[in-house]
């Protein structure tokens, strides 16, 4: 049996990309010594596949930024504004991916956005009504032929004309009905250069095929590849699909004349059903998706093998592929030096799982499969037990009951009694939590964490750092205040590591966009909290200052959607253990006056299924709970915050208000305040606090501009519910700017209460 891989990680093991563009980005490297970087990366990779005997090689899964931008340069998906510039293709391309501000012009990035179901980030191909879609790049051919020159005759990989159309924004009348042809000729001349540069597979890349898909969509889909397939040469067309299964295509995709077709059997949960159901016609090749693209631990043989073995007896010829591009793991274990061995027998990053292939087709080849040493060797990792339970953790976890989920008194009564308790005037104004992390908090950490200073040192810089603060939030005038997050640089990491359950790479690096990686940690045990985590720096902050300070924590559904997650135990119960930990830091808290906290969310969206079907069955029916079970102890007078990063949640509006928050912050000045007219049709009962002004620019809003959105708001949200406050938090920002803004936001809710 032959194997495939969709794509391969593309930043290096050490993030050599990463740091070879940004330095590119600032002048220090030439434009050749990126390309040299790249051109280094894509020969390894390919070595490792083809030493691991993998049969289908992709090639143009490497990317400088993200694939689908690189398709819509390939064809000519490219706005006025940005060919306006003038600059080279490489150039180009970076400004549409990051913005270009120079002697050229000064035009802001293409948006982006979420990958699907993964925490990858895609930027939007902008398609405007004088768009021509044709082929107008060469990197697809380029990279084809390099790899041709180390020998290996690759698989070209390319996102397909269904998704790159779904996935577009059109800025004019025009939509992707209308650009079908052009698109469809498009890839047909992709096709024929490939036919005719020797190349025997395309990989054609549909993941939206795996969403709810309309009859439009369906007909959409069809009218493409009727085209595209008609004239594609010598080349056969793989289409490939993963993240889910084809439900709502599964006969489209039989009858086309496809070569080969795609499918997941990892996360498509009807995948076999479906072949099972309908068969699988003789002229194609099945490249049956069975090795997780997504987790980091190892493959179980004894199930694959019989997945394969079963799929074999559908499909006439079958390939193994992986579920999806290995984009979304680390690189190799071999960089982890702290890692225990016992722990590393259990993980597989990308390096790992090209060794899995490669034994998997050994293991085939045998004629007894099962009495080879490999699956042995295999079948040894899977008996007993490897994580480290914890027995009152699950205790806790089993015998949790409808009350624990509940806070009482209800909503109304509460907000009464906090009104009368807390006493903030209208328009109460607030941070998220973090202020401006300097170099010189940064540095702190660092030194710490190399052993250069005590811990007592450490903690005293924080305590300083949070006495300047508060005397700050104090003078500018702020009614509700923050200790400023200088414990900590990010969401998860900080909490993981006070947690017993989880456990910590050096090097596990994942792309999220761009230049940007992130490091999840690993849920490896039961997760309970030994000891408390932020109620030194919290309390410390409350005796500074009369007013109320917000304690500040990371909730339970975004602490398990930024990690890796175990296997064994379901989302749900890591999330009830998650859950139950951060309850006894919020009763920590409260226990220590401290009258206000907020559990942050920002991730609640992002593992949302991407079938609307499974929302609430597979994914809200838990989460949402966990969150309730975070804060449902505390009394009727200690109000719970919550803050979302984005303002995306119309659709999941009352899911939002069921988490019986008392106050919600999220994002708003950059969208078009949608949500707003969601809050206000649906007697959204939380209090709001919708962002007035956009963090993640440098920009100071004026006061002007600051009232001109709150009366915006207070258009559609009554004024007993409003909150004043930015976006998200101000780490990124720099200090000057953060206090000049927050000055400014402060006088805007002062001015527009002086006139209620
Ligand atoms: N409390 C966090 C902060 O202010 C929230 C960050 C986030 O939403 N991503 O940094
Ligand atoms: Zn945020």
């Amino acid at each position: 049996m032959k194997t495939s891989l969709i794509g391969y990680p593309r930043v290096g093991s050490l993030r050599e990309l990463k740091f070879a563009s940004e330095k590119y980005f600032k002048n220090e490297i030439t434009i050749d010594e990126l390309h040299r970087t790249g051109a280094d990366l894509r020969a390894n990779h390919w070595r490792r596949q083809q030493e691991n005997g993998i049969d289908f090689i992709p090639s143009n899964d490497f990317s400088f930024y993200d694939g689908l931008l690189d398709t819509a340069c390939l064809f000519n998906i490219i706005p006025d504004r940005y060919q306006a510039l003038e600059l080279n293709p490489l150039e180009t391309y970076f400004a549409l991916a990051r913005g270009y501000q120079g002697a050229q012009g000064d035009v802001k990035a293409l948006a982006m956005k979420k990958w699907f179901n993964t925490n990858y980030h895609y930027m939007v191909p902008e398609v405007d009504d004088s768009t021509t879609i044709r082929l107008a790049g060469t990197k697809l051919f380029d990279e084809f032929l390099e790899a041709k020159q180390h020998n290996i005759t690759t698989k070209p990989v390319l996102i397909g004309a269904f998704t790159l159309l779904k996935l577009a924004k059109y800025t004019g009348v025009k939509q992707a009905d209308d650009f079908v042809h052009e698109t469809a000729e498009a890839y047909a001349a992709v096709l024929k250069r490939l036919s005719e540069l020797g190349a025997e597979w395309v990989q054609l890349d549909e993941p939206k095929l795996v969403t709810d898909l309309s009859k439009d969509d369906l007909v959409l889909f069809s009218k493409l590849y009727s085209r595209i397939l008609s004239s594609k040469g010598n080349v056969k067309v793989l289409v490939q699909t993963y993240f889910g299964d084809v439900r709502d295509c599964y006969q489209e995709l039989q009858t086309l004349p496809f070569d080969g077709i795609g499918i997941d059997f990892v996360e498509g949960k009807q995948s076999l059903e479906l072949v099972r159901q309908h068969g699988f016609s003789d002229d194609k090749v099945l490249f049956a998706g069975v090795i997780n693209g997504k987790n980091i631990w190892r493959n179980k043989y004894k199930n694959t093998l019989a997945l394969l073995q079963e799929l074999n007896g559908q499909a006439k010829q079958l390939v193994i592929s992986s579920s999806c591009s290995l984009l979304h793991v680390p690189y190799s274990l071999q960089h982890e030096t702290t890692l225990s061995d016992e722990n590393k027998r259990y993980f597989a990053f990308a390096e790992e799982k090209l060794r899995e292939f490669a034994e998997i087709k050994a293991i085939l080849a045998h004629a007894n499969p099962n009495s080879t040493e490999l699956y042995i060797q295999n079948e040894k990792l899977f008996d007993g037990t490897r994580f480290e339970g914890n027995e009152t953790v699950q205790a806790r976890t089993v015998t949790l009951t409808d009350a624990d989920f509940t806070r009482l008194p209800a909503f109304a009564e509460r907000e009464a009694i906090q009104n009368a308790k807390f006493k903030l005037p209208a328009l109460p104004t607030t941070t998220i939590g973090s202020f401006p992390q300097t170099a010189d908090v940064r540095a702190n950490r660092f030194a710490f964490k190399k052993g250069d200073i005590t811990e007592e040192q450490y903690k005293q810089f924080n305590f300083d750092k949070i006495a300047e603060s508060i005397a700050l939030q104090e003078e500018i005038g702020l009614d509700v205040l923050v200790h400023g997050e200088y414990e900590r640089n990010d969401m998860v990491e900080y909490f993981g590591e006070s947690l017993d359950g989880f456990i910590f790479t050096k090097n596990a690096w994942v792309q999220s966009y761009g230049t940007r990686c992130v490091k999840p940690p690993i849920v490896w045990g039961d997760i309970s909290r030994s000891r408390p985590m932020t109620v030194e720096y919290s309390a410390y902050a409350k005796s500074l200052t009369n007013k109320p300070v917000k304690g500040m924590l990371t909730g339970p559904v975004t602490i398990l959607n930024w990690s890796f997650p175990r296997e064994d135990i379901s989302l749900k119960d890591s999330a009830l253990q998650i859950a139950l930990a951060i309850r006894d830091e919020v009763l920590d808290l409260e226990a220590n006056h401290i009258e206000i906290i907020q559990i942050d969310e920002a991730a609640l969206r992002e593992k949302l299924p991407l079938r609307q079907s499974d929302w609430q069955s597979e994914y809200l029916s838990w989460a949402i709970p966990a969150f309730r079970l975070v804060h449902s102890g505390v009394q009727a007078d200690t109000q719970i915050h919550t803050h979302m990063c984005y303002s995306q949640f119309s659709d999941i509006i009352r899911d939002i208000d069921a988490m019986d928050a008392d106050v919600i912050t999220f994002e708003a000045s950059r969208s078009d305040l949608a949500i707003i007219d969601a809050i206000n049709a649906c007697g959204f009962q939380t209090e709001v606090g919708p962002g007035v002004y956009d963090i993640h620019s440098p920009r100071i809003p004026s006061v002007d501009e600051l009232k001109q959105g709150l009366l915006r708001m207070l258009d559609k949200i009554d004024v007993a519910k409003l909150w004043v406050n930015p976006d998200c938090g101000l780490k990124t920002r720099g200090v000057t700017e953060t206090w000049e803004s927050l000055r400014h936001l402060v006088q805007a809710a002062k001015e527009i209460r002086a006139t209620l």
